[in-house]
């Protein structure tokens, strides 16, 4: 049986700064899966916090914040590309690609072999990030994404009726 599985990936600001959208969406279709949703985001640092929840107790947390925010690559670059990824092992097949999260110890050929550097503050600049296994790619993307940004309908939804003030063209 297919595993189907679904997969976030995100193109962080250095990835964007380095303009390396065209060579990473090149790698990532060698693996012949389907972008399912696909979308450039400025980084909250409520998101942020609530994407990198599981390192609050790291030295380099406070560093992170500010990497996938985009404060440490200059104004022009304060946004990440955030694509999801469908199909058979994506959360593998997108690891492999990626390499391990440090790019001194990635497979040379990797994205973060190719791409990633340490910076002299001691963080991992590695240029993107992926989901390390299925429940983290669910809550990932459930955190990343509503159901209308997905073009299928890759987990249950439920309609609510709520008035929401929102911004439309002028
Ligand atoms: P991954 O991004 O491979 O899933 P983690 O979730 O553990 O890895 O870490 C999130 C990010 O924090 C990494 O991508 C990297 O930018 C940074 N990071 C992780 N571990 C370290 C470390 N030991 N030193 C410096 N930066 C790190």
């Amino acid at each position: 049986m297919k595993n189907i599985q679904q997969t976030l990936v995100i193109i962080k600001p250095d990835g964007l700064k380095k303009s390396l959208t065209g060579n990473i969406l090149t790698r990532l279709s060698e693996t012949k899966l389907r972008i399912v949703g696909v979308k450039v985001v400025r980084v909250s640092k409520e998101l942020a916090e609530k994407h990198y929840a599981h390192l609050k107790d790291k030295p380099f947390f406070e560093d992170v914040i500010k990497y996938i925010r985009g404060e440490l690559h200059g104004t022009k670059y304060r946004r990440v590309m955030a694509i999801v990824y469908d199909g058979e092992n994506a959360i593998e097949k997108v690891r492999e690609l990626a390499g391990t999260t440090n790019p001194e110890e990635a497979e040379p050929t990797s994205i973060r072999g190719q791409y990633g550097r340490l910076t002299t503050c001691g963080l991992f600049e590695n240029v993107v990030h992926c989901s390390a296994n299925a429940p983290e790619a669910e809550h990932e993307i459930k955190l990343w994404f509503d159901p209308d940004e997905i073009v299928d309908e890759i987990y249950p939804v439920k309609e609510i009726d709520e008035k929401v003030k929102r911004r439309v063209w002028a």
